[in-house]
């Protein structure tokens, strides 16, 4: 097991939180997990105050994005214990995503213990509120200082939380839709199944533009035809149709393996749902709806869980879905997964890491 040094803050943000309005990803934890690789490897890190590191104009991450990222959170169980889900799809992930942008993988365990760690010097940042969490963000960079275009030989890993709010602080409510026509966010063969920056760089003019146009995200087709549905925003898209969820397949390669993706999937074995992971055109997703077969279109990830959608907008035409209301799919798979990750309902796949004891 990793050495984990711990230096503790000497002045705690915890009182200056307005924990009724905490948003998503305002408020920074005290405390950080900082590991850096050199020479060859990562050391085992230390957990320091949140604060500010100094950089060079040259350091090579602000120049050409050699950059990952996780998205996990932790939840107050029921019984005031902390509860940790399926982190170790994540630590997997991370990894994925640096090996395709050359960034040395980090340690599985080594990654978790990290976690772990931080969670207990910072369990007070994990909210007592159903519903909100504390959301963890893994970040791993290029630190090196050069303008050549190689990759960095020093690299630097570091974990931050963030109390946030539940998603929906009014209750789950279907978002409208617009398809992107002009932009693409990922091709095969490019960046889509890594959570690099440069994805989230791509997807931001298509976002800002839906959104001044009244729509709260877009849906991504596929980079080649734009026929095919890849992603929903920055989560996995499935659809209902004739009572079976559909979702684009990994083999696509241009979408990301979301944790809440396969989580659904999972569920919906176990509820005797059928399934189909397989391409979808968009012209499919309006014709079943015109034949009255398409009963539900949701997307999946962990900020939101799940996000259901009421309206699609795509070359001129306007499809409401399911009356603009939740179905029946969307709720029982929010409630199952909120329920485990809250230690409301039995954990029967082993997806929630406990953690009791904040010493
Ligand atoms: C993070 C992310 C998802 C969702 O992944 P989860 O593990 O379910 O949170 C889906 N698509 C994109 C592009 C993402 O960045």
């Amino acid at each position: 097991m990793a050495n984990i040094k711990i230096t503790k803050t000497q002045e705690s943000k915890h009182s200056k939180v307005d924990w009724d309005n905490l948003g998503f990803g305002v408020y920074l934890s005290d405390h950080i997990y900082v590991s850096n690789y050199k020479d060859g490897e990562w050391n085992d890190g230390e957990i320091i105050p949140y604060g500010t590191f100094p950089c060079e104009p040259a350091m090579c991450t602000l120049h050409y994005g050699q950059s990952i990222f996780e998205g996990l959170k932790a939840f107050r169980s029921v019984d005031g214990s902390v509860n940790l889900f399926r982190i170790d799809r994540n630590a997997k992930r991370l990894n994925h995503s640096g090996s395709r942008v050359v960034i040395p993988p980090f340690d599985e365990q080594q990654f978790v213990d990290a976690l772990v760690q931080l969670i207990k010097v910072d369990h007070n940042w994990v909210p007592r509120t159903r519903g909100h969490s504390l959301y963890i963000r893994p970040v791993v960079f290029g630190d090196g200082n050069f303008l050549g275009v190689h990759s960095s030989k020093t690299f630097r890993h570091i974990i931050m939380t963030s109390p946030v709010a539940s998603y929906y602080p009014e209750g789950m409510s279907p978002v409208k839709i617009l398809v992107a026509k002009d932009f693409v966010r990922a091709v095969r063969g490019g960046l889509g199944t890594a959570k690099t920056a440069g994805n989230y760089a791509a997807s931001l003019l298509a976002s800002e533009q839906a959104k001044k146009s009244g729509y709260s995200q877009v849906l991504w087709l596929d980079g080649v035809g734009r026929h095919f549905v890849d992603e929903v925003g920055a989560m996995n898209i499935m659809f209902v149709i004739d009572g079976t969820l559909i979702t684009p397949p990994l083999e696509s390669g241009s979408i990301l393996e979301g944790v809440t993706r396969d989580t659904v999937l999972t569920l919906a074995r176990d509820f005797g749902i059928p399934i189909s992971e397989r391409s979808i055109a968009i012209e499919e997703v309006f014709d079943a709806h015109a034949e009255g077969r398409l009963n539900e279109v949701f997307g999946t990830g962990t900020a939101a869980v799940i996000s259901p959608v009421g309206q699609l907008h795509y070359n001129g035409e306007t499809i409401v879905i399911n009356d603009m209301q939740i179905g029946e799919y969307a709720k029982r798979f929010y409630d199952h997964i909120t329920g485990i990750q809250y230690g409301e309902i039995e954990d029967k796949h082993d997806w929630i890491i406990n953690i009791k004891n904040f010493d």
